[in-house]
């Protein structure tokens, strides 16, 4: 079989799977190239622990981002399930213990709730005000992610109110800290702006973190994908087979050569030409393997906690777990905890107190369950802990992953009746069903560099007034695009960088 294709694609992850889709049904050929023996990358559900029926997201397990008009324009049947709880925070006083839980609509018990913890009305009037405002950015931001990357003065004209002062030019943390009075709800709102990010919230990558938060479809609503992530992939896979697109697995791109005009993409038995180039891959990986110089990227600073319940703990403050656990439960995500717990890493440091938010899947969709597990009322919960860059496992993973699931584990404990050990399902040898990945595990599976889960630091939604148009996945090298994470507007399971690559194709091809 010829090896030549209109467009190869370096990479399987779900924005490989997007672009291939646009371009095949346009009328090209397509290949993609993946290292693993499966599609899907950070979007893959799997079944950790082998005894059990349970599919879990790995290691992304959100949706938000991903636009609508990408779903209807490749007929996907794929649906995402809204979550009526926003989040729950516990928190333990001296006397008492209480929680806070933020509903859809600030509606039933969250206006007691921020009386509770911060003895005050006016932090719920501070937050209605501020999203309200942060809305004004989504409304304006989100059209314009499948177009051309518009001007700075022209996004900031449109917006046209303080917010975009306060998102886009100055720290998150002045924003925040002018706007909220209390540590609690200053933590819970940063939180958006540190996830996979390493820094304070005196660092402007914070604040471009928080805005890919806020801005998805619109509404910035994350949501539960139906029958987890890896139903985004099996549709996408199935559609691109149809179209006829050649998936080339267990193929690590070694080598790249590009004459005239004609790229040679190698693995370590073949090789693949095209007019084409997709970097489905992080521009970091790419780069090495061009023999270029990669782009300055932050350490990946999480990890990710994946476990299966025989049932949900209890918690002190008496929250239904139902209702605790159906949004993002964060713990010790307090804005002073993210400022010491950033302090402490920085200094190559275990933080004493991890920040953490974790979510069940199960308590939106059990279809990721086995039926004998549905009926005993398993659940499933994923945790990710923030500021544990990568440089705190180099001296031993294994070693630096137990401190951190140990602490993480007591740390969560504080705030539960039941300890979360005695709800974990067991293995047949005794073991817990729970496991822990680090940003060194995400290089090595992945190929995320560093554990990066946006594959390089993210860039503002825009281009500045003076540089050329651009769907923002161009590079030095003609026909050579980005379609991942790493490009302009990339990051998260977005398929938007797949569907700019696609388009940069056909306006290339002049189509
Ligand atoms: C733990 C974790 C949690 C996350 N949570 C969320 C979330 O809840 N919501 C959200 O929106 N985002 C989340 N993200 C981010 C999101 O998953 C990623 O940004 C997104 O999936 C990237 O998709 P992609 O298609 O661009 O690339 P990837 O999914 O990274 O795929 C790249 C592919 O390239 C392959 N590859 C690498 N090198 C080579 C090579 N040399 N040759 C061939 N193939 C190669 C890799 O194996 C991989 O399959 C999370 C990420 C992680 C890691």
């Amino acid at each position: 079989m010829s090896n030549n294709f209109d467009v190869v694609i370096i990479g399987g992850g779900h924005n490989a799977l997007i672009a291939s889709c646009y371009l095949a049904k346009a009328g090209l050929s397509v290949a993609i190239l993946e290292k693993n023996d499966s599609l899907g990358g950070a979007t893959v559900s799997q079944k950790v622990f082998p005894e059990y029926e349970a599919r879990l997201s790995r290691y992304s397990y959100l949706v938000s981002l991903l636009p609508d008009k990408i779903v209807s324009d490749l007929g996907l049947k794929f649906e995402t399930i809204e979550r009526s709880v926003s989040s729950f925070t516990p928190e333990n006083f001296e006397d008492k213990s209480l929680g806070l839980l933020i509903t859809r609509g600030l509606v039933g018990q969250t206006k007691s709730d921020f009386k509770a913890i911060t003895n005050s009305d006016s932090e719920l009037q501070a937050w209605e005000a501020f999203y309200a405002d942060v809305q004004r950015l989504a409304d304006v931001i989100a059209p314009t992610m499948l177009s051309k990357l518009p001007t700075r003065s022209e996004l900031k004209a449109r917006v046209n109110h303080k917010i975009w002062d306060e998102i886009i030019e100055e720290p998150l943390g002045k924003v925040l800290e002018a706007r909220f009075d209390n540590d609690l709800v200053r933590g819970i709102v940063l939180t958006d702006g540190l996830i996979g990010t390493f820094s304070d919230a005196t660092d402007l990558v914070a604040n471009i973190c928080f805005l890919y938060h806020l801005i998805g479809n619109g509404t910035g609503d994350w949501k539960v994908p139906r029958g987890g992530m890896g139903a985004l992939v099996a549709e996408l896979v199935e559609l691109s087979q149809s179209l006829g697109v050649k998936f080339v697995l267990n193929s690590e791109v070694t080598n790249i050569e590009n004459s005239s005009g004609i790229f040679t993409t190698k693995n370590k038995s073949e090789s693949f030409t095209s007019k084409y180039l997709l970097a489905n891959l992080a521009p970091g990986k790419l780069a090495n393997i061009m023999g270029t110089k990669p782009p300055k990227t932050l350490d990946g600073s999480q990890v990710k906690v994946n476990m299966l319940l025989t049932k949900l703990p209890r918690l002190k403050c008496g929250t239904d777990p139902k209702l605790a656990f159906a949004g993002t439960f964060h713990f010790d995500e307090r804005y002073s905890d993210f400022t010491r717990a950033f302090k402490e890493a920085a200094a190559g440091k275990i933080p004493s107190r991890i920040p953490a938010e974790m979510y069940c899947h199960t308590l939106s969709d059990l279809s990721i369950l086995g039926e004998d597990l549905i009926e005993k009322g398993y659940q499933t919960l994923t945790l990710f802990g923030i500021h544990t860059p990568a440089s705190l496992f180099e001296a031993d993973n294994k070693a630096s992953k137990a401190i951190i699931l140990e602490r993480l584990l007591a740390q969560l404990n504080e705030y539960l009746l039941d300890p979360i050990e005695s709800c974990l399902a067991k293995n047949s040898d005794g073991s817990l069903c729970i496991e822990i990945k680090s940003p060194l595990d995400l290089d090595e599976e992945i190929g995320l560099p560093r554990g990066n889960i946006f594959h390089k630091d993210l860039s503002m939604p825009f281009r500045e007034d003076n540089d050329m148009p651009s769907w923002g996945v161009e590079t030095q090298i003609p026909n050579l695009f980005l379609c991942g994470a790493g490009a302009i507007r990339g990051g998260g399971v977005s398929g938007i960088p797949g569907h700019n690559a696609a388009a940069a194709v056909l306006e290339a091809q002049g189509k």
